[in-house]
């Protein structure tokens, strides 16, 4: 090991920073967050350092540097970009013994700065030991994609109740177990889904519990695994689908997104076929509660958002009725995704102000929408469930009023590999599926924006167009 990390505690130490420019500007903001009182000693300053003035305060001194202005320093910062003074600097500190850093020189540092993970009080440094930031700015992104956002909340309220944990649980081995159900549970979740009060009041009610056994509520994560390429997941389904115990899933979660979810975690297909629910809604609903009871992580992964044509209410209801804790986590919706990958934006300043989202599923043969609102001027309509009812639905269009030769389009598999997008009118459109076999899920896209298709098209899927 040729470094030794360690954290600095800065507030109120006086620091230098030697330097105006851009680089500089960073590390007087990285000095300000820790507290430090710092000086700039630069003969102009930078625009961006000029930015930092107004709320920040640090003193400037417009000269170049002079040893003096080590006087009293406990850390110093080289960050010009004159490899001399740099050098300078670096000698006579270390001649005092005052730790200095050299930006991109490691050879001239007595410390170095680490990429730093910031998740306060939760502070994580990186460091490749000078040989490469980049490496180490990498990892960083990785890090930050795996640790939510509220962790640091998550600390504090374990640094609030130490105190009382350790009153309630003497023994270390049960109080280490405790910390750990903590931190794996419904209490962590909650609160990195923004529930805090919910989460100290489990917290509470946990130390409170009479039995001394930590008990083992189970949970729900309602999470939308979008329209199928599983980039478009968000950092918390990645992170929930890693954690649950078991897993629901329905037909439209494409096989790349289930392998994503924990290798030993017990898997469910709920699936719906048109037509043909595998398990009736009823059952999933009451499924998800046995297995919360049971002390589960359960993870109910659907297609695109839970809450667009998803069910997701009506589960979260028997779950909410039930007292048992869950979140939901958006996902990417059908026509967002397939909008997005088709190069069809579903608005646009010259030929869309609105966009709707409505479903073309058949009941008994027929369709029952709200024609009216769906041939308004200027919309974009996105059907979902739109193939088996696209011959009913096209006319009723036209019949009522929309003009037959709109642009329209068919997306089928929108985001995967299989990825195909059809294209014809209104009055077309009905043709494309007795041409070409369209296989399900598809999206049906009508309005001026599909014009946009042939000049916005990006996405170049491995099945090939027709
Ligand atoms: N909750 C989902 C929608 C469920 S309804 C969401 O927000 O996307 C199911 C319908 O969604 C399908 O019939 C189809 O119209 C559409 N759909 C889902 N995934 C799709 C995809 N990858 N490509 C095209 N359409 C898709």
């Amino acid at each position: 090991m040729s470094y030794l990390p360690i954290f600095l505690k800065l507030s109120d130490q006086p620091c230098l920073v030697v330097g105006g420019g851009e680089i500089a500007a960073r590390k007087i903001r990285q000095l300000l967050k820790a507290g430090g009182k710092v000086t700039v000693v630069a003969p102009e300053l930078g625009d961006a350092v000029k930015a930092l003035l107004p709320d920040q305060k640090f003193r400037h001194i417009a000269s170049i540097f002079r040893s003096e202005y080590l006087d009293g320093m406990v850390l110093v910062i080289a960050a010009t970009d004159d490899e001399d003074i740099n050098r300078q600097v670096s000698e006579l500190a270390q001649s005092r013994n005052i730790p200095v850093n050299v930006v991109d020189n490691p050879k001239l540092c007595s410390f170095i700065m680490p990429s730093v993970v910031d998740r306060s009080p939760v502070q994580i440094a990186i460091s490749t030991g000078g040989a490469s930031p980049v490496l180490a700015r990498l990892l960083r992104a990785r890090l930050e994609t795996m640790i939510p956002a509220s962790f640091g909340r998550l600390a504090e309220l374990m640094g609030k109740s130490r105190a009382l944990v350790r009153k309630r649980f003497p023994d270390m081995n049960e109080r280490r177990r405790f910390w750990e159900h903590i931190l794996q549970g419904p209490v962590a979740e909650m609160l990195f889904a923004g529930q805090d009060k919910a989460a100290l009041k489990t917290l509470e009610q946990q130390l409170q519990d009479e039995s001394h056994a930590i008990s083992k509520s189970g949970e729900v994560y309602l999470v939308g695994g979008g329209p199928g390429d599983p980039d478009l997941l968000t950092f918390r389904a990645l992170r929930l689908m890693q954690q649950a115990d078991v897993v629901l899933y329905d037909r439209l979660v494409a096989p790349a997104i289930v392998e994503l979810v924990r290798k030993d975690a017990e898997r469910i297909y709920v699936g719906k076929e048109r037509n043909q629910h595998a398990l009736p809604q009823e059952n999933i609903n009451r499924m998800l509660v046995r297995l919360a009871i049971e002390g589960k992580r359960v993870l109910r992964l659907k297609g695109g958002d839970p809450f667009i044509f998803g069910r997701g209410g009506e589960e979260i209801e028997t779950l909410s009725s039930e007292g048992i804790p869950f979140q939901v986590v958006p996902g990417i919706t059908a026509a967002g995704g397939c909008a997005s990958y088709a190069g069809i934006p579903l608005t646009h300043r010259d030929y869309a102000q609105s966009c709707i989202f409505v479903t073309g599923h058949l009941k008994d043969g027929t369709m029952n929408l709200n024609w009216d609102a769906l041939i308004q001027p200027k919309q974009t309509i996105a059907v979902y469930m739109g193939t088996h009812g696209l011959e009913l639905l096209c006319s009723e269009l036209i019949k009522r009023g929309l003009p037959e030769n709109i642009p329209a389009a068919i997306v089928q598999q929108g985001t995967t590999q299989q990825q195909r997008v059809y294209i014809g009118t209104l009055k077309s459109l009905p043709e494309i599926p007795k041409q070409h076999e369209i296989k399900p899920p598809s999206m049906i896209i009508i309005g001026e924006v599909v014009k946009l298709h042939e000049k916005l098209a990006w996405f170049e899927p491995e099945a090939k167009q027709d």
